[in-house]
């Protein structure tokens, strides 16, 4: 189905959260984030209202394990990795209005808002149930926190949420002889009370909505129903442990709210985070949200799709109830959902080292070059697999079909044509057939956007500049240049209309690029004011002036890449592994020699602190050394010792210190390291 633009439309453009526990990689980034860019930045060229949001999911138990094995509080780690992943996500270009993450304050008051009225509505009942409890360190331990023997495979270490070895989702109480993940002591079973959602109060109302939605994709809309099928169950809201959103009501006191109810919210949030304090304006949170014409889409990966088509309408479902028309939120329009993207026909894996994470990819080729990959070989009706031949061959289609294209026609422009736009004098049936697609292209490739079929419409693109090389070819006006100049001008005015709608097209997958075209076309270059709508055949008038054009593309070396991302991958490692050492050329800079001791005095007042005067072969320092207690001053006379000469000085007691003496220090034991011969005053250690 087309959907036809009739005036502005609003749009929350939303990508499913990152956990933010770890570096996401190409898949990630395809999946939802990258996916959903390309979709906002279109929509934004279309004139339409926009706001893009997502952030990340920080309250996720693996953030809660790390930390109490780091030792830092849960929200030190989160936000560490948030700013990490927020700093990435810039690079790679992604034009979030609100990237945030689930920890802020707009967000928690939100949910714990949010829940009262659910519950208000009549969508929650509490419930008792059995738990693990660890008596040492004075908790309920959720999923993660437990491991022990898998009961299906008789895996030793399985958690509570699954097994590694046979893959069956667990729960903590099936494992056999559970142990504590923190403390390593054995739990015991423990009751507690937890809140659940009434998903089967919601489930008709869902199935109509899924039904009589004609926008979301035929696959996902059988997922969804089949799973209504089966019927939804009862869903716990809270849960015992510290890191997450506290639950705020009564008797809840010390728990927290389970991440899939928040998580989701946050698409929420987020918009009126932004509206009230990024851009000032909190009424736009209700403009967006609670307007019923808001069309508000999901990028997400297949596994999410219940998640956003069930769980999450169920909960604006429960919230809208009892609530005037202007007061309630709007249900999902569309997920964009893909299969998963595998790295050479294997699965991604941090542990194995198969995949490419986002941070390396720009170390390895500029930003555009992965951008256009991803999206050209987007997983949309099946799984795909990043290749390394295949980014090869779109690195040629970017050298030889968009960008020989359009260097050609600007070059020729600048060199035969003084720069500027020549004129249209007659034109033939080539021309006017290459006139009309210049025409249509924009209306073809927006059709397929609107449709989410961001691979098509990036292929569609770069057919329209193949078509462009076959115009110019047949043409040949390096030919026509020589008799009839004009007729050769011609051909340039229209190939340039083509270059400037390649511009346009590519501004949604390629930003970078594109500017760099409308830079060379010498036209305005901001965001705000270039429009979809501007592809024509008569974008640039006659005599106007371009740029000197530059390469758009360079071919990159496949295998040096691929060697590149080795050695990164190596140094990581070696970082990991050895944090701590030092290269010979730092040992070199400090300035370890043989000094013997002058004088000894007491420093005042102190038991052990002794004031040295010593010669260092080139002058005399001053030290002042902790040896009171362990040397006389007859031991320390004349006695030749190692210092540290070139230390920061430092005062101690009043005396300023300017070097060190090295000793061997084992608790009370105190030894002077002194050379095995006697030798020059001065002598360099190395
Ligand atoms: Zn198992
Ligand atoms: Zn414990």
């Amino acid at each position: 189905m087309i959907l036809v633009a009739e005036g502005k439309r609003k749009w929350v453009v939303t990508s499913a959260w990152p956990y933010v526990n770890a570096t996401p990689h190409l898949g990630t980034m395809i999946g939802s984030v990258l996916s959903a860019d390309v979709f906002a930045r279109y929509v934004r060229l279309k004139g339409d209202e926009v706001v893009f949001v997502s952030g990340s999911d920080v309250h996720g138990t693996p953030v809660a394990v790390e930390a109490k094995k780091q030792g830092i509080p849960p929200e030190e780690l989160a936000m560490k990795n948030h700013e990490k992943t927020s700093q990435l996500f810039r690079q790679w270009k992604i034009s979030f209005d609100n990237y945030t993450q689930t920890h802020n304050p707009t967000h928690i008051k939100f949910c714990q808002d949010f829940y009262l009225d659910v519950q208000r509505n009549g969508y929650v009942s509490e419930k008792e149930i059995e738990s693990l409890y660890c008596e040492k360190d004075a908790m309920y331990l959720p999923d993660r926190f437990v491991e022990g023997q898998c009961p299906f495979c008789g895996a030793e270490n399985a958690r509570g949420d699954q097994c590694d070895k046979c893959q069956k989702l667990l729960t903590p109480l099936e494992l056999i002889q559970p142990t504590c993940a923190i403390c390593g002591s054995s739990p015991y079973i423990k009751k507690t009370k937890h809140w659940y959602l009434l998903f089967p109060k919601l489930q008709d109302r869902l199935k109509t909505f899924i039904e009589q939605n004609e926008i979301i994709p035929k696959n996902a809309k059988e997922m969804c129903l089949n799973s209504i099928a089966e019927g939804l169950p009862e869903r716990a809201i809270t849960r015992d442990l510290e890191w997450g959103i506290p639950a705020k009501f009564k008797g809840a006191e010390g728990k927290t709210i389970y991440v899939w109810f928040e998580a989701v919210l946050g698409y929420i949030s987020a918009v009126k985070e932004w509206a009230e304090k990024i851009i000032k304006k909190p009424e736009k949170f209700e403009y967006f949200w609670k307007d019923s014409t808001t069309r508000t889409v999901y990028f997400i990966g297949k596994d999410n799709i219940i998640f956003h088509l069930i769980v999450f309408p169920g909960l604006i479902m429960a919230y809208n109830e009892n609530k005037k028309g202007n007061e309630k939120l709007v249900l999902p329009y569309n997920v964009s959902s893909t299969e998963f993207l595998m790295y050479e026909n294997d699965k991604f894996s941090k542990s194995r080292g198969v995949g490419i994470w986002i941070d390396e990819a720009l170390e390895l080729a500029p930003l555009d070059y992965w951008r256009f990959n991803l999206i050209y070989n987007r997983p949309e009706k099946s799984d795909t697999s990043f290749l390394w031949s295949e980014f090869e061959n779109n690195i040629k289609l970017l050298n030889d079909v968009i960008g020989n294209f359009i260097h050609r026609t600007l070059t020729f422009i600048n060199k035969q044509f003084k720069g500027k736009v020549p004129d249209i004098i007659e034109l033939d049936d080539k021309d006017k057939q290459f006139l009309e697609q210049i025409n249509s292209i924009g209306k073809t490739v927006g059709d397929l956007l609107e449709r989410f079929e961001l691979r098509s419409a990036l292929r569609e693109i770069v057919s329209f500049a193949r078509i462009g090389n076959v115009y110019l070819n047949e043409k040949a006006p390096w030919h026509l240049i020589k008799e009839k100049k004009a007729l050769a001008g011609q051909v340039f005015n229209i190939c340039v209309q083509a270059v400037h709608a390649l511009a346009i097209l590519l501004s949604p997958f390629i930003p970078d690029t594109s500017q760099k075209i409308l830079e060379f076309l010498n036209l305005e270059t901001s965001l705000k004011n270039i429009t979809w709508e501007s592809i024509s055949d008569k974008a640039l008038k006659s005599g106007h002036p371009i740029k000197k054009a530059k390469p758009l593309f360079e071919k990159l070396d496949i295998e040096e890449m691929k060697k590149k991302l080795e050695i990164i991958r190596k140094g990581k490692k070696e970082m990991k592994e050895k944090p701590d050492l030092i290269s010979y050329e730092k040992f070199k800079r400090l300035d370890i020699r043989v000094a013997k001791i002058l004088e000894i005095e007491p420093v005042p007042k102190t038991k052990n602190l002794l004031k040295l005067t010593i010669d260092i072969g080139t002058e005399k320092r001053t030290l002042v050394a902790g040896l009171a207690q362990h040397y006389t001053p007859k031991e320390l006379k004349n006695k030749q010792i190692v210092v540290l000469a070139n230390l920061e000085p430092k005062k101690l007691r009043g005396i300023e210190s300017q070097g060190m003496l090295l000793a061997a220090v084992d608790g009370e034991k105190v030894s002077i390291l002194t050379p095995d011969k006697e030798i020059k005053v001065g002598a360099r250690i190395e």
